[in-house]
């Protein structure tokens, strides 16, 4: 029975991790092309592009957060759904074992990883059937820091810098434009969104959500959604949020907007934002043996281009070295702004990590360290471990506890994305630390900055949520938050606010 269609499936999972599709990689290097080099978004679009690169070289993944695999599956009138759905499974099982997938698969109860991505509800598997004889495979990995980012209004609604927002085009396009400024940098922007106009509250996720399997390039078939994606696209980028939300002239790189009708009291706009490292691709297999007759988004004849013309950071030789252990005076002596690369040792410390803190003694001495919110893709190779990626994850989850943990143990530096708010600004600044904001997603490109694994502390958190213990050379980021008060994150918001009423008025 459909001999190849484990090996199909497994290898549309490889590819959809490792390989961006043509139309974002145009879409990407649009936005490399239209930042200059030495500014931050500049900079970090740079790593990014090599980012990029690195992950299709090494089959890598391209970020650390494979993101929740969902399929959406086209069968022939009579195909066994039941066999699919237990070989994509195994194939999600197999991928994970080989490092392509994070283990991201955590017990809602328990807070306990299942170490497979398999579990209640992962991975998502859609069927539906059509008239052809073939099977249509489409698959996307969206990551948990942009599906934090998702939002959904009911119209008609009152918006920060926006006004009101009516049940007609003018306030889905506010709606959709207050979605891109709440997100900030948070969602690892430039990002593209998927919109739905109606629907219930759970219809109109799904279909914005599947809005996300539109190539960027195409044109909406409906003519006045047509006009509405091109209208967000004309106006979303003077809100000037960068990329990372450095500030920067690329915030968006596609909207693309579906329908769907609704029930006459409700007029929900449901927004599913997707990072840059926007994953999803499909292949079309022989229903007779499950063999891939073709790829979908990509053309064969063309080759990959390499999005990098260079190794390494832009250097401007503004750049500032750091080794830890970190003194008060060395984070002091720093700016927001400043363009740092750590050596020496850094721990990573995500969601559990930060709770466990809150109630237990540190495993490790912390006093003047670097704390990393990553949660990375390790494997084990004989007795050693080896980060094959290890990007930041989005810090303000860890917003509860962070300064906290800062006073109780010394830590002298964070690093992670998207920034903090005001509990952990106050805390930098009177225990002298900072927060450093690294490039999302940029997983193969941070891995290559690991020398080596030390060590690892809490191990029963499963292999995202552990404490590594790693040794890094010149790690680069961006203090975002320094210890003087200064936040480029609170910046950024209040000025895109005003660039939303501008837009308005
Ligand atoms: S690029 Fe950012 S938002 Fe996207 S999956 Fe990676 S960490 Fe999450």
């Amino acid at each position: 029975m459909l001999a190849s269609f484990f090996d199909s499936v497994l290898s549309l999972i490889v590819r959809t991790s490792t390989d961006l599709p043509p139309d974002v990689r145009a879409a990407m290097g649009t936005a490399l092309k239209a930042e200059p080099a030495d500014t931050r978004s500049g900079q970090a679009l740079t790593i990014i592009a090599q980012n990029i690169d690195l992950a299709v070289d090494s089959e890598g993944a391209i970020c650390q957060d494979t993101g929740m695999p969902t399929f959406e599956i086209k069968t022939p009138v009579g195909a066994n759904q039941i066999w699919m759905r237990q070989q994509v499974r195994e194939a999600v099982a197999e991928a994970t074992r080989r490092g392509k997938l994070r283990p991201n698969s955590v017990d809602s109860i328990t807070g306990k990883n299942s170490g497979d991505n398999l579990g209640p509800g992962t991975p998502i598997v859609h069927f539906e059937q059509w008239e052809r004889d073939e099977l249509e495979i489409k698959l996307i990995l969206k990551g948990g820091g942009c599906e934090n980012t998702n939002a959904q209004y009911a119209l008609p609604a009152e918006l920060p810098h926006l006004g009101r927002a009516d049940r007609n085009l003018d306030g889905v396009k506010k709606a959709v434009l207050h979605a891109v400024w709440n997100a900030q940098g948070r969602g690892c922007s430039p990002g593209a969104v998927g919109v739905c106009i109606g629907g219930d509250r759970t219809s109109g996720y799904t279909h914005a959500k599947e809005q996300l399997f539109r190539t960027l390039d195409d044109v909406n078939p409906d003519p006045r959604l047509a006009e509405l994606e091109a209208s967000v696209m004309a106006t979303v980028n003077n809100l000037e949020i960068g990329t990372m939300g450095f500030g920067g002239n690329v915030t968006l790189i596609g909207c693309k907007i579906g329908a769907l009708n609704r029930l006459p009291a409700s007029f929900f706009v449901s927004v599913a934002y997707d990072c840059w490292a926007f994953r999803r691709l499909g292949v079309l297999l022989d229903s007779k043996t499950g063999a891939i007759e073709r790829w979908l988004y990509r053309d064969p004849s063309s080759p990959i281009v390499p999005m990098a013309d260079q190794a390494g950071l832009v250097r401007t030789g503004r750049e500032i070295a750091l080794r830890a252990p970190l003194s008060d005076a060395d984070v002091r002596a720093l700016q927001v702004g400043d363009v740092v690369l750590v050596s020496g040792a850094m721990y990573t410390g995500r969601d559990a990590v930060h709770a466990h803190l809150m109630k237990h003694e540190a495993p490790v001495d912390l006093r003047g360290s670097v704390l990393y919110h990553c949660g990375p893709v390790v494997v084990k190779e004989g007795d050693r471990w080896r980060v094959t990626a290890a990007g930041p994850t989005t810090s303000i989850r860890e917003e509860p506890y962070q300064g906290e943990i800062i006073k109780r143990f010394g830590v002298r530096a964070v690093i992670g994305k998207g920034g903090m708010g005001a509990k952990t600004l106050a805390a930098l600044k009177e225990h002298g630390a900072v927060y450093l904001n690294a490039i999302g997603g940029a997983a193969q490109f941070y891995a290559r900055t690991i020398e080596r694994v030390d060590g690892v502390s809490l191990m029963e958190f499963g292999t995202p949520e552990a404490m590594w213990h790693l040794t890094v050379k010149d790690f680069p980021a961006i203090v975002t938050m320094d210890a003087h008060g200064n936040s480029l994150h609170r910046d950024i918001e209040q000025e895109s606010g005003k660039h939303l009423e501008s837009i308005i008025a």
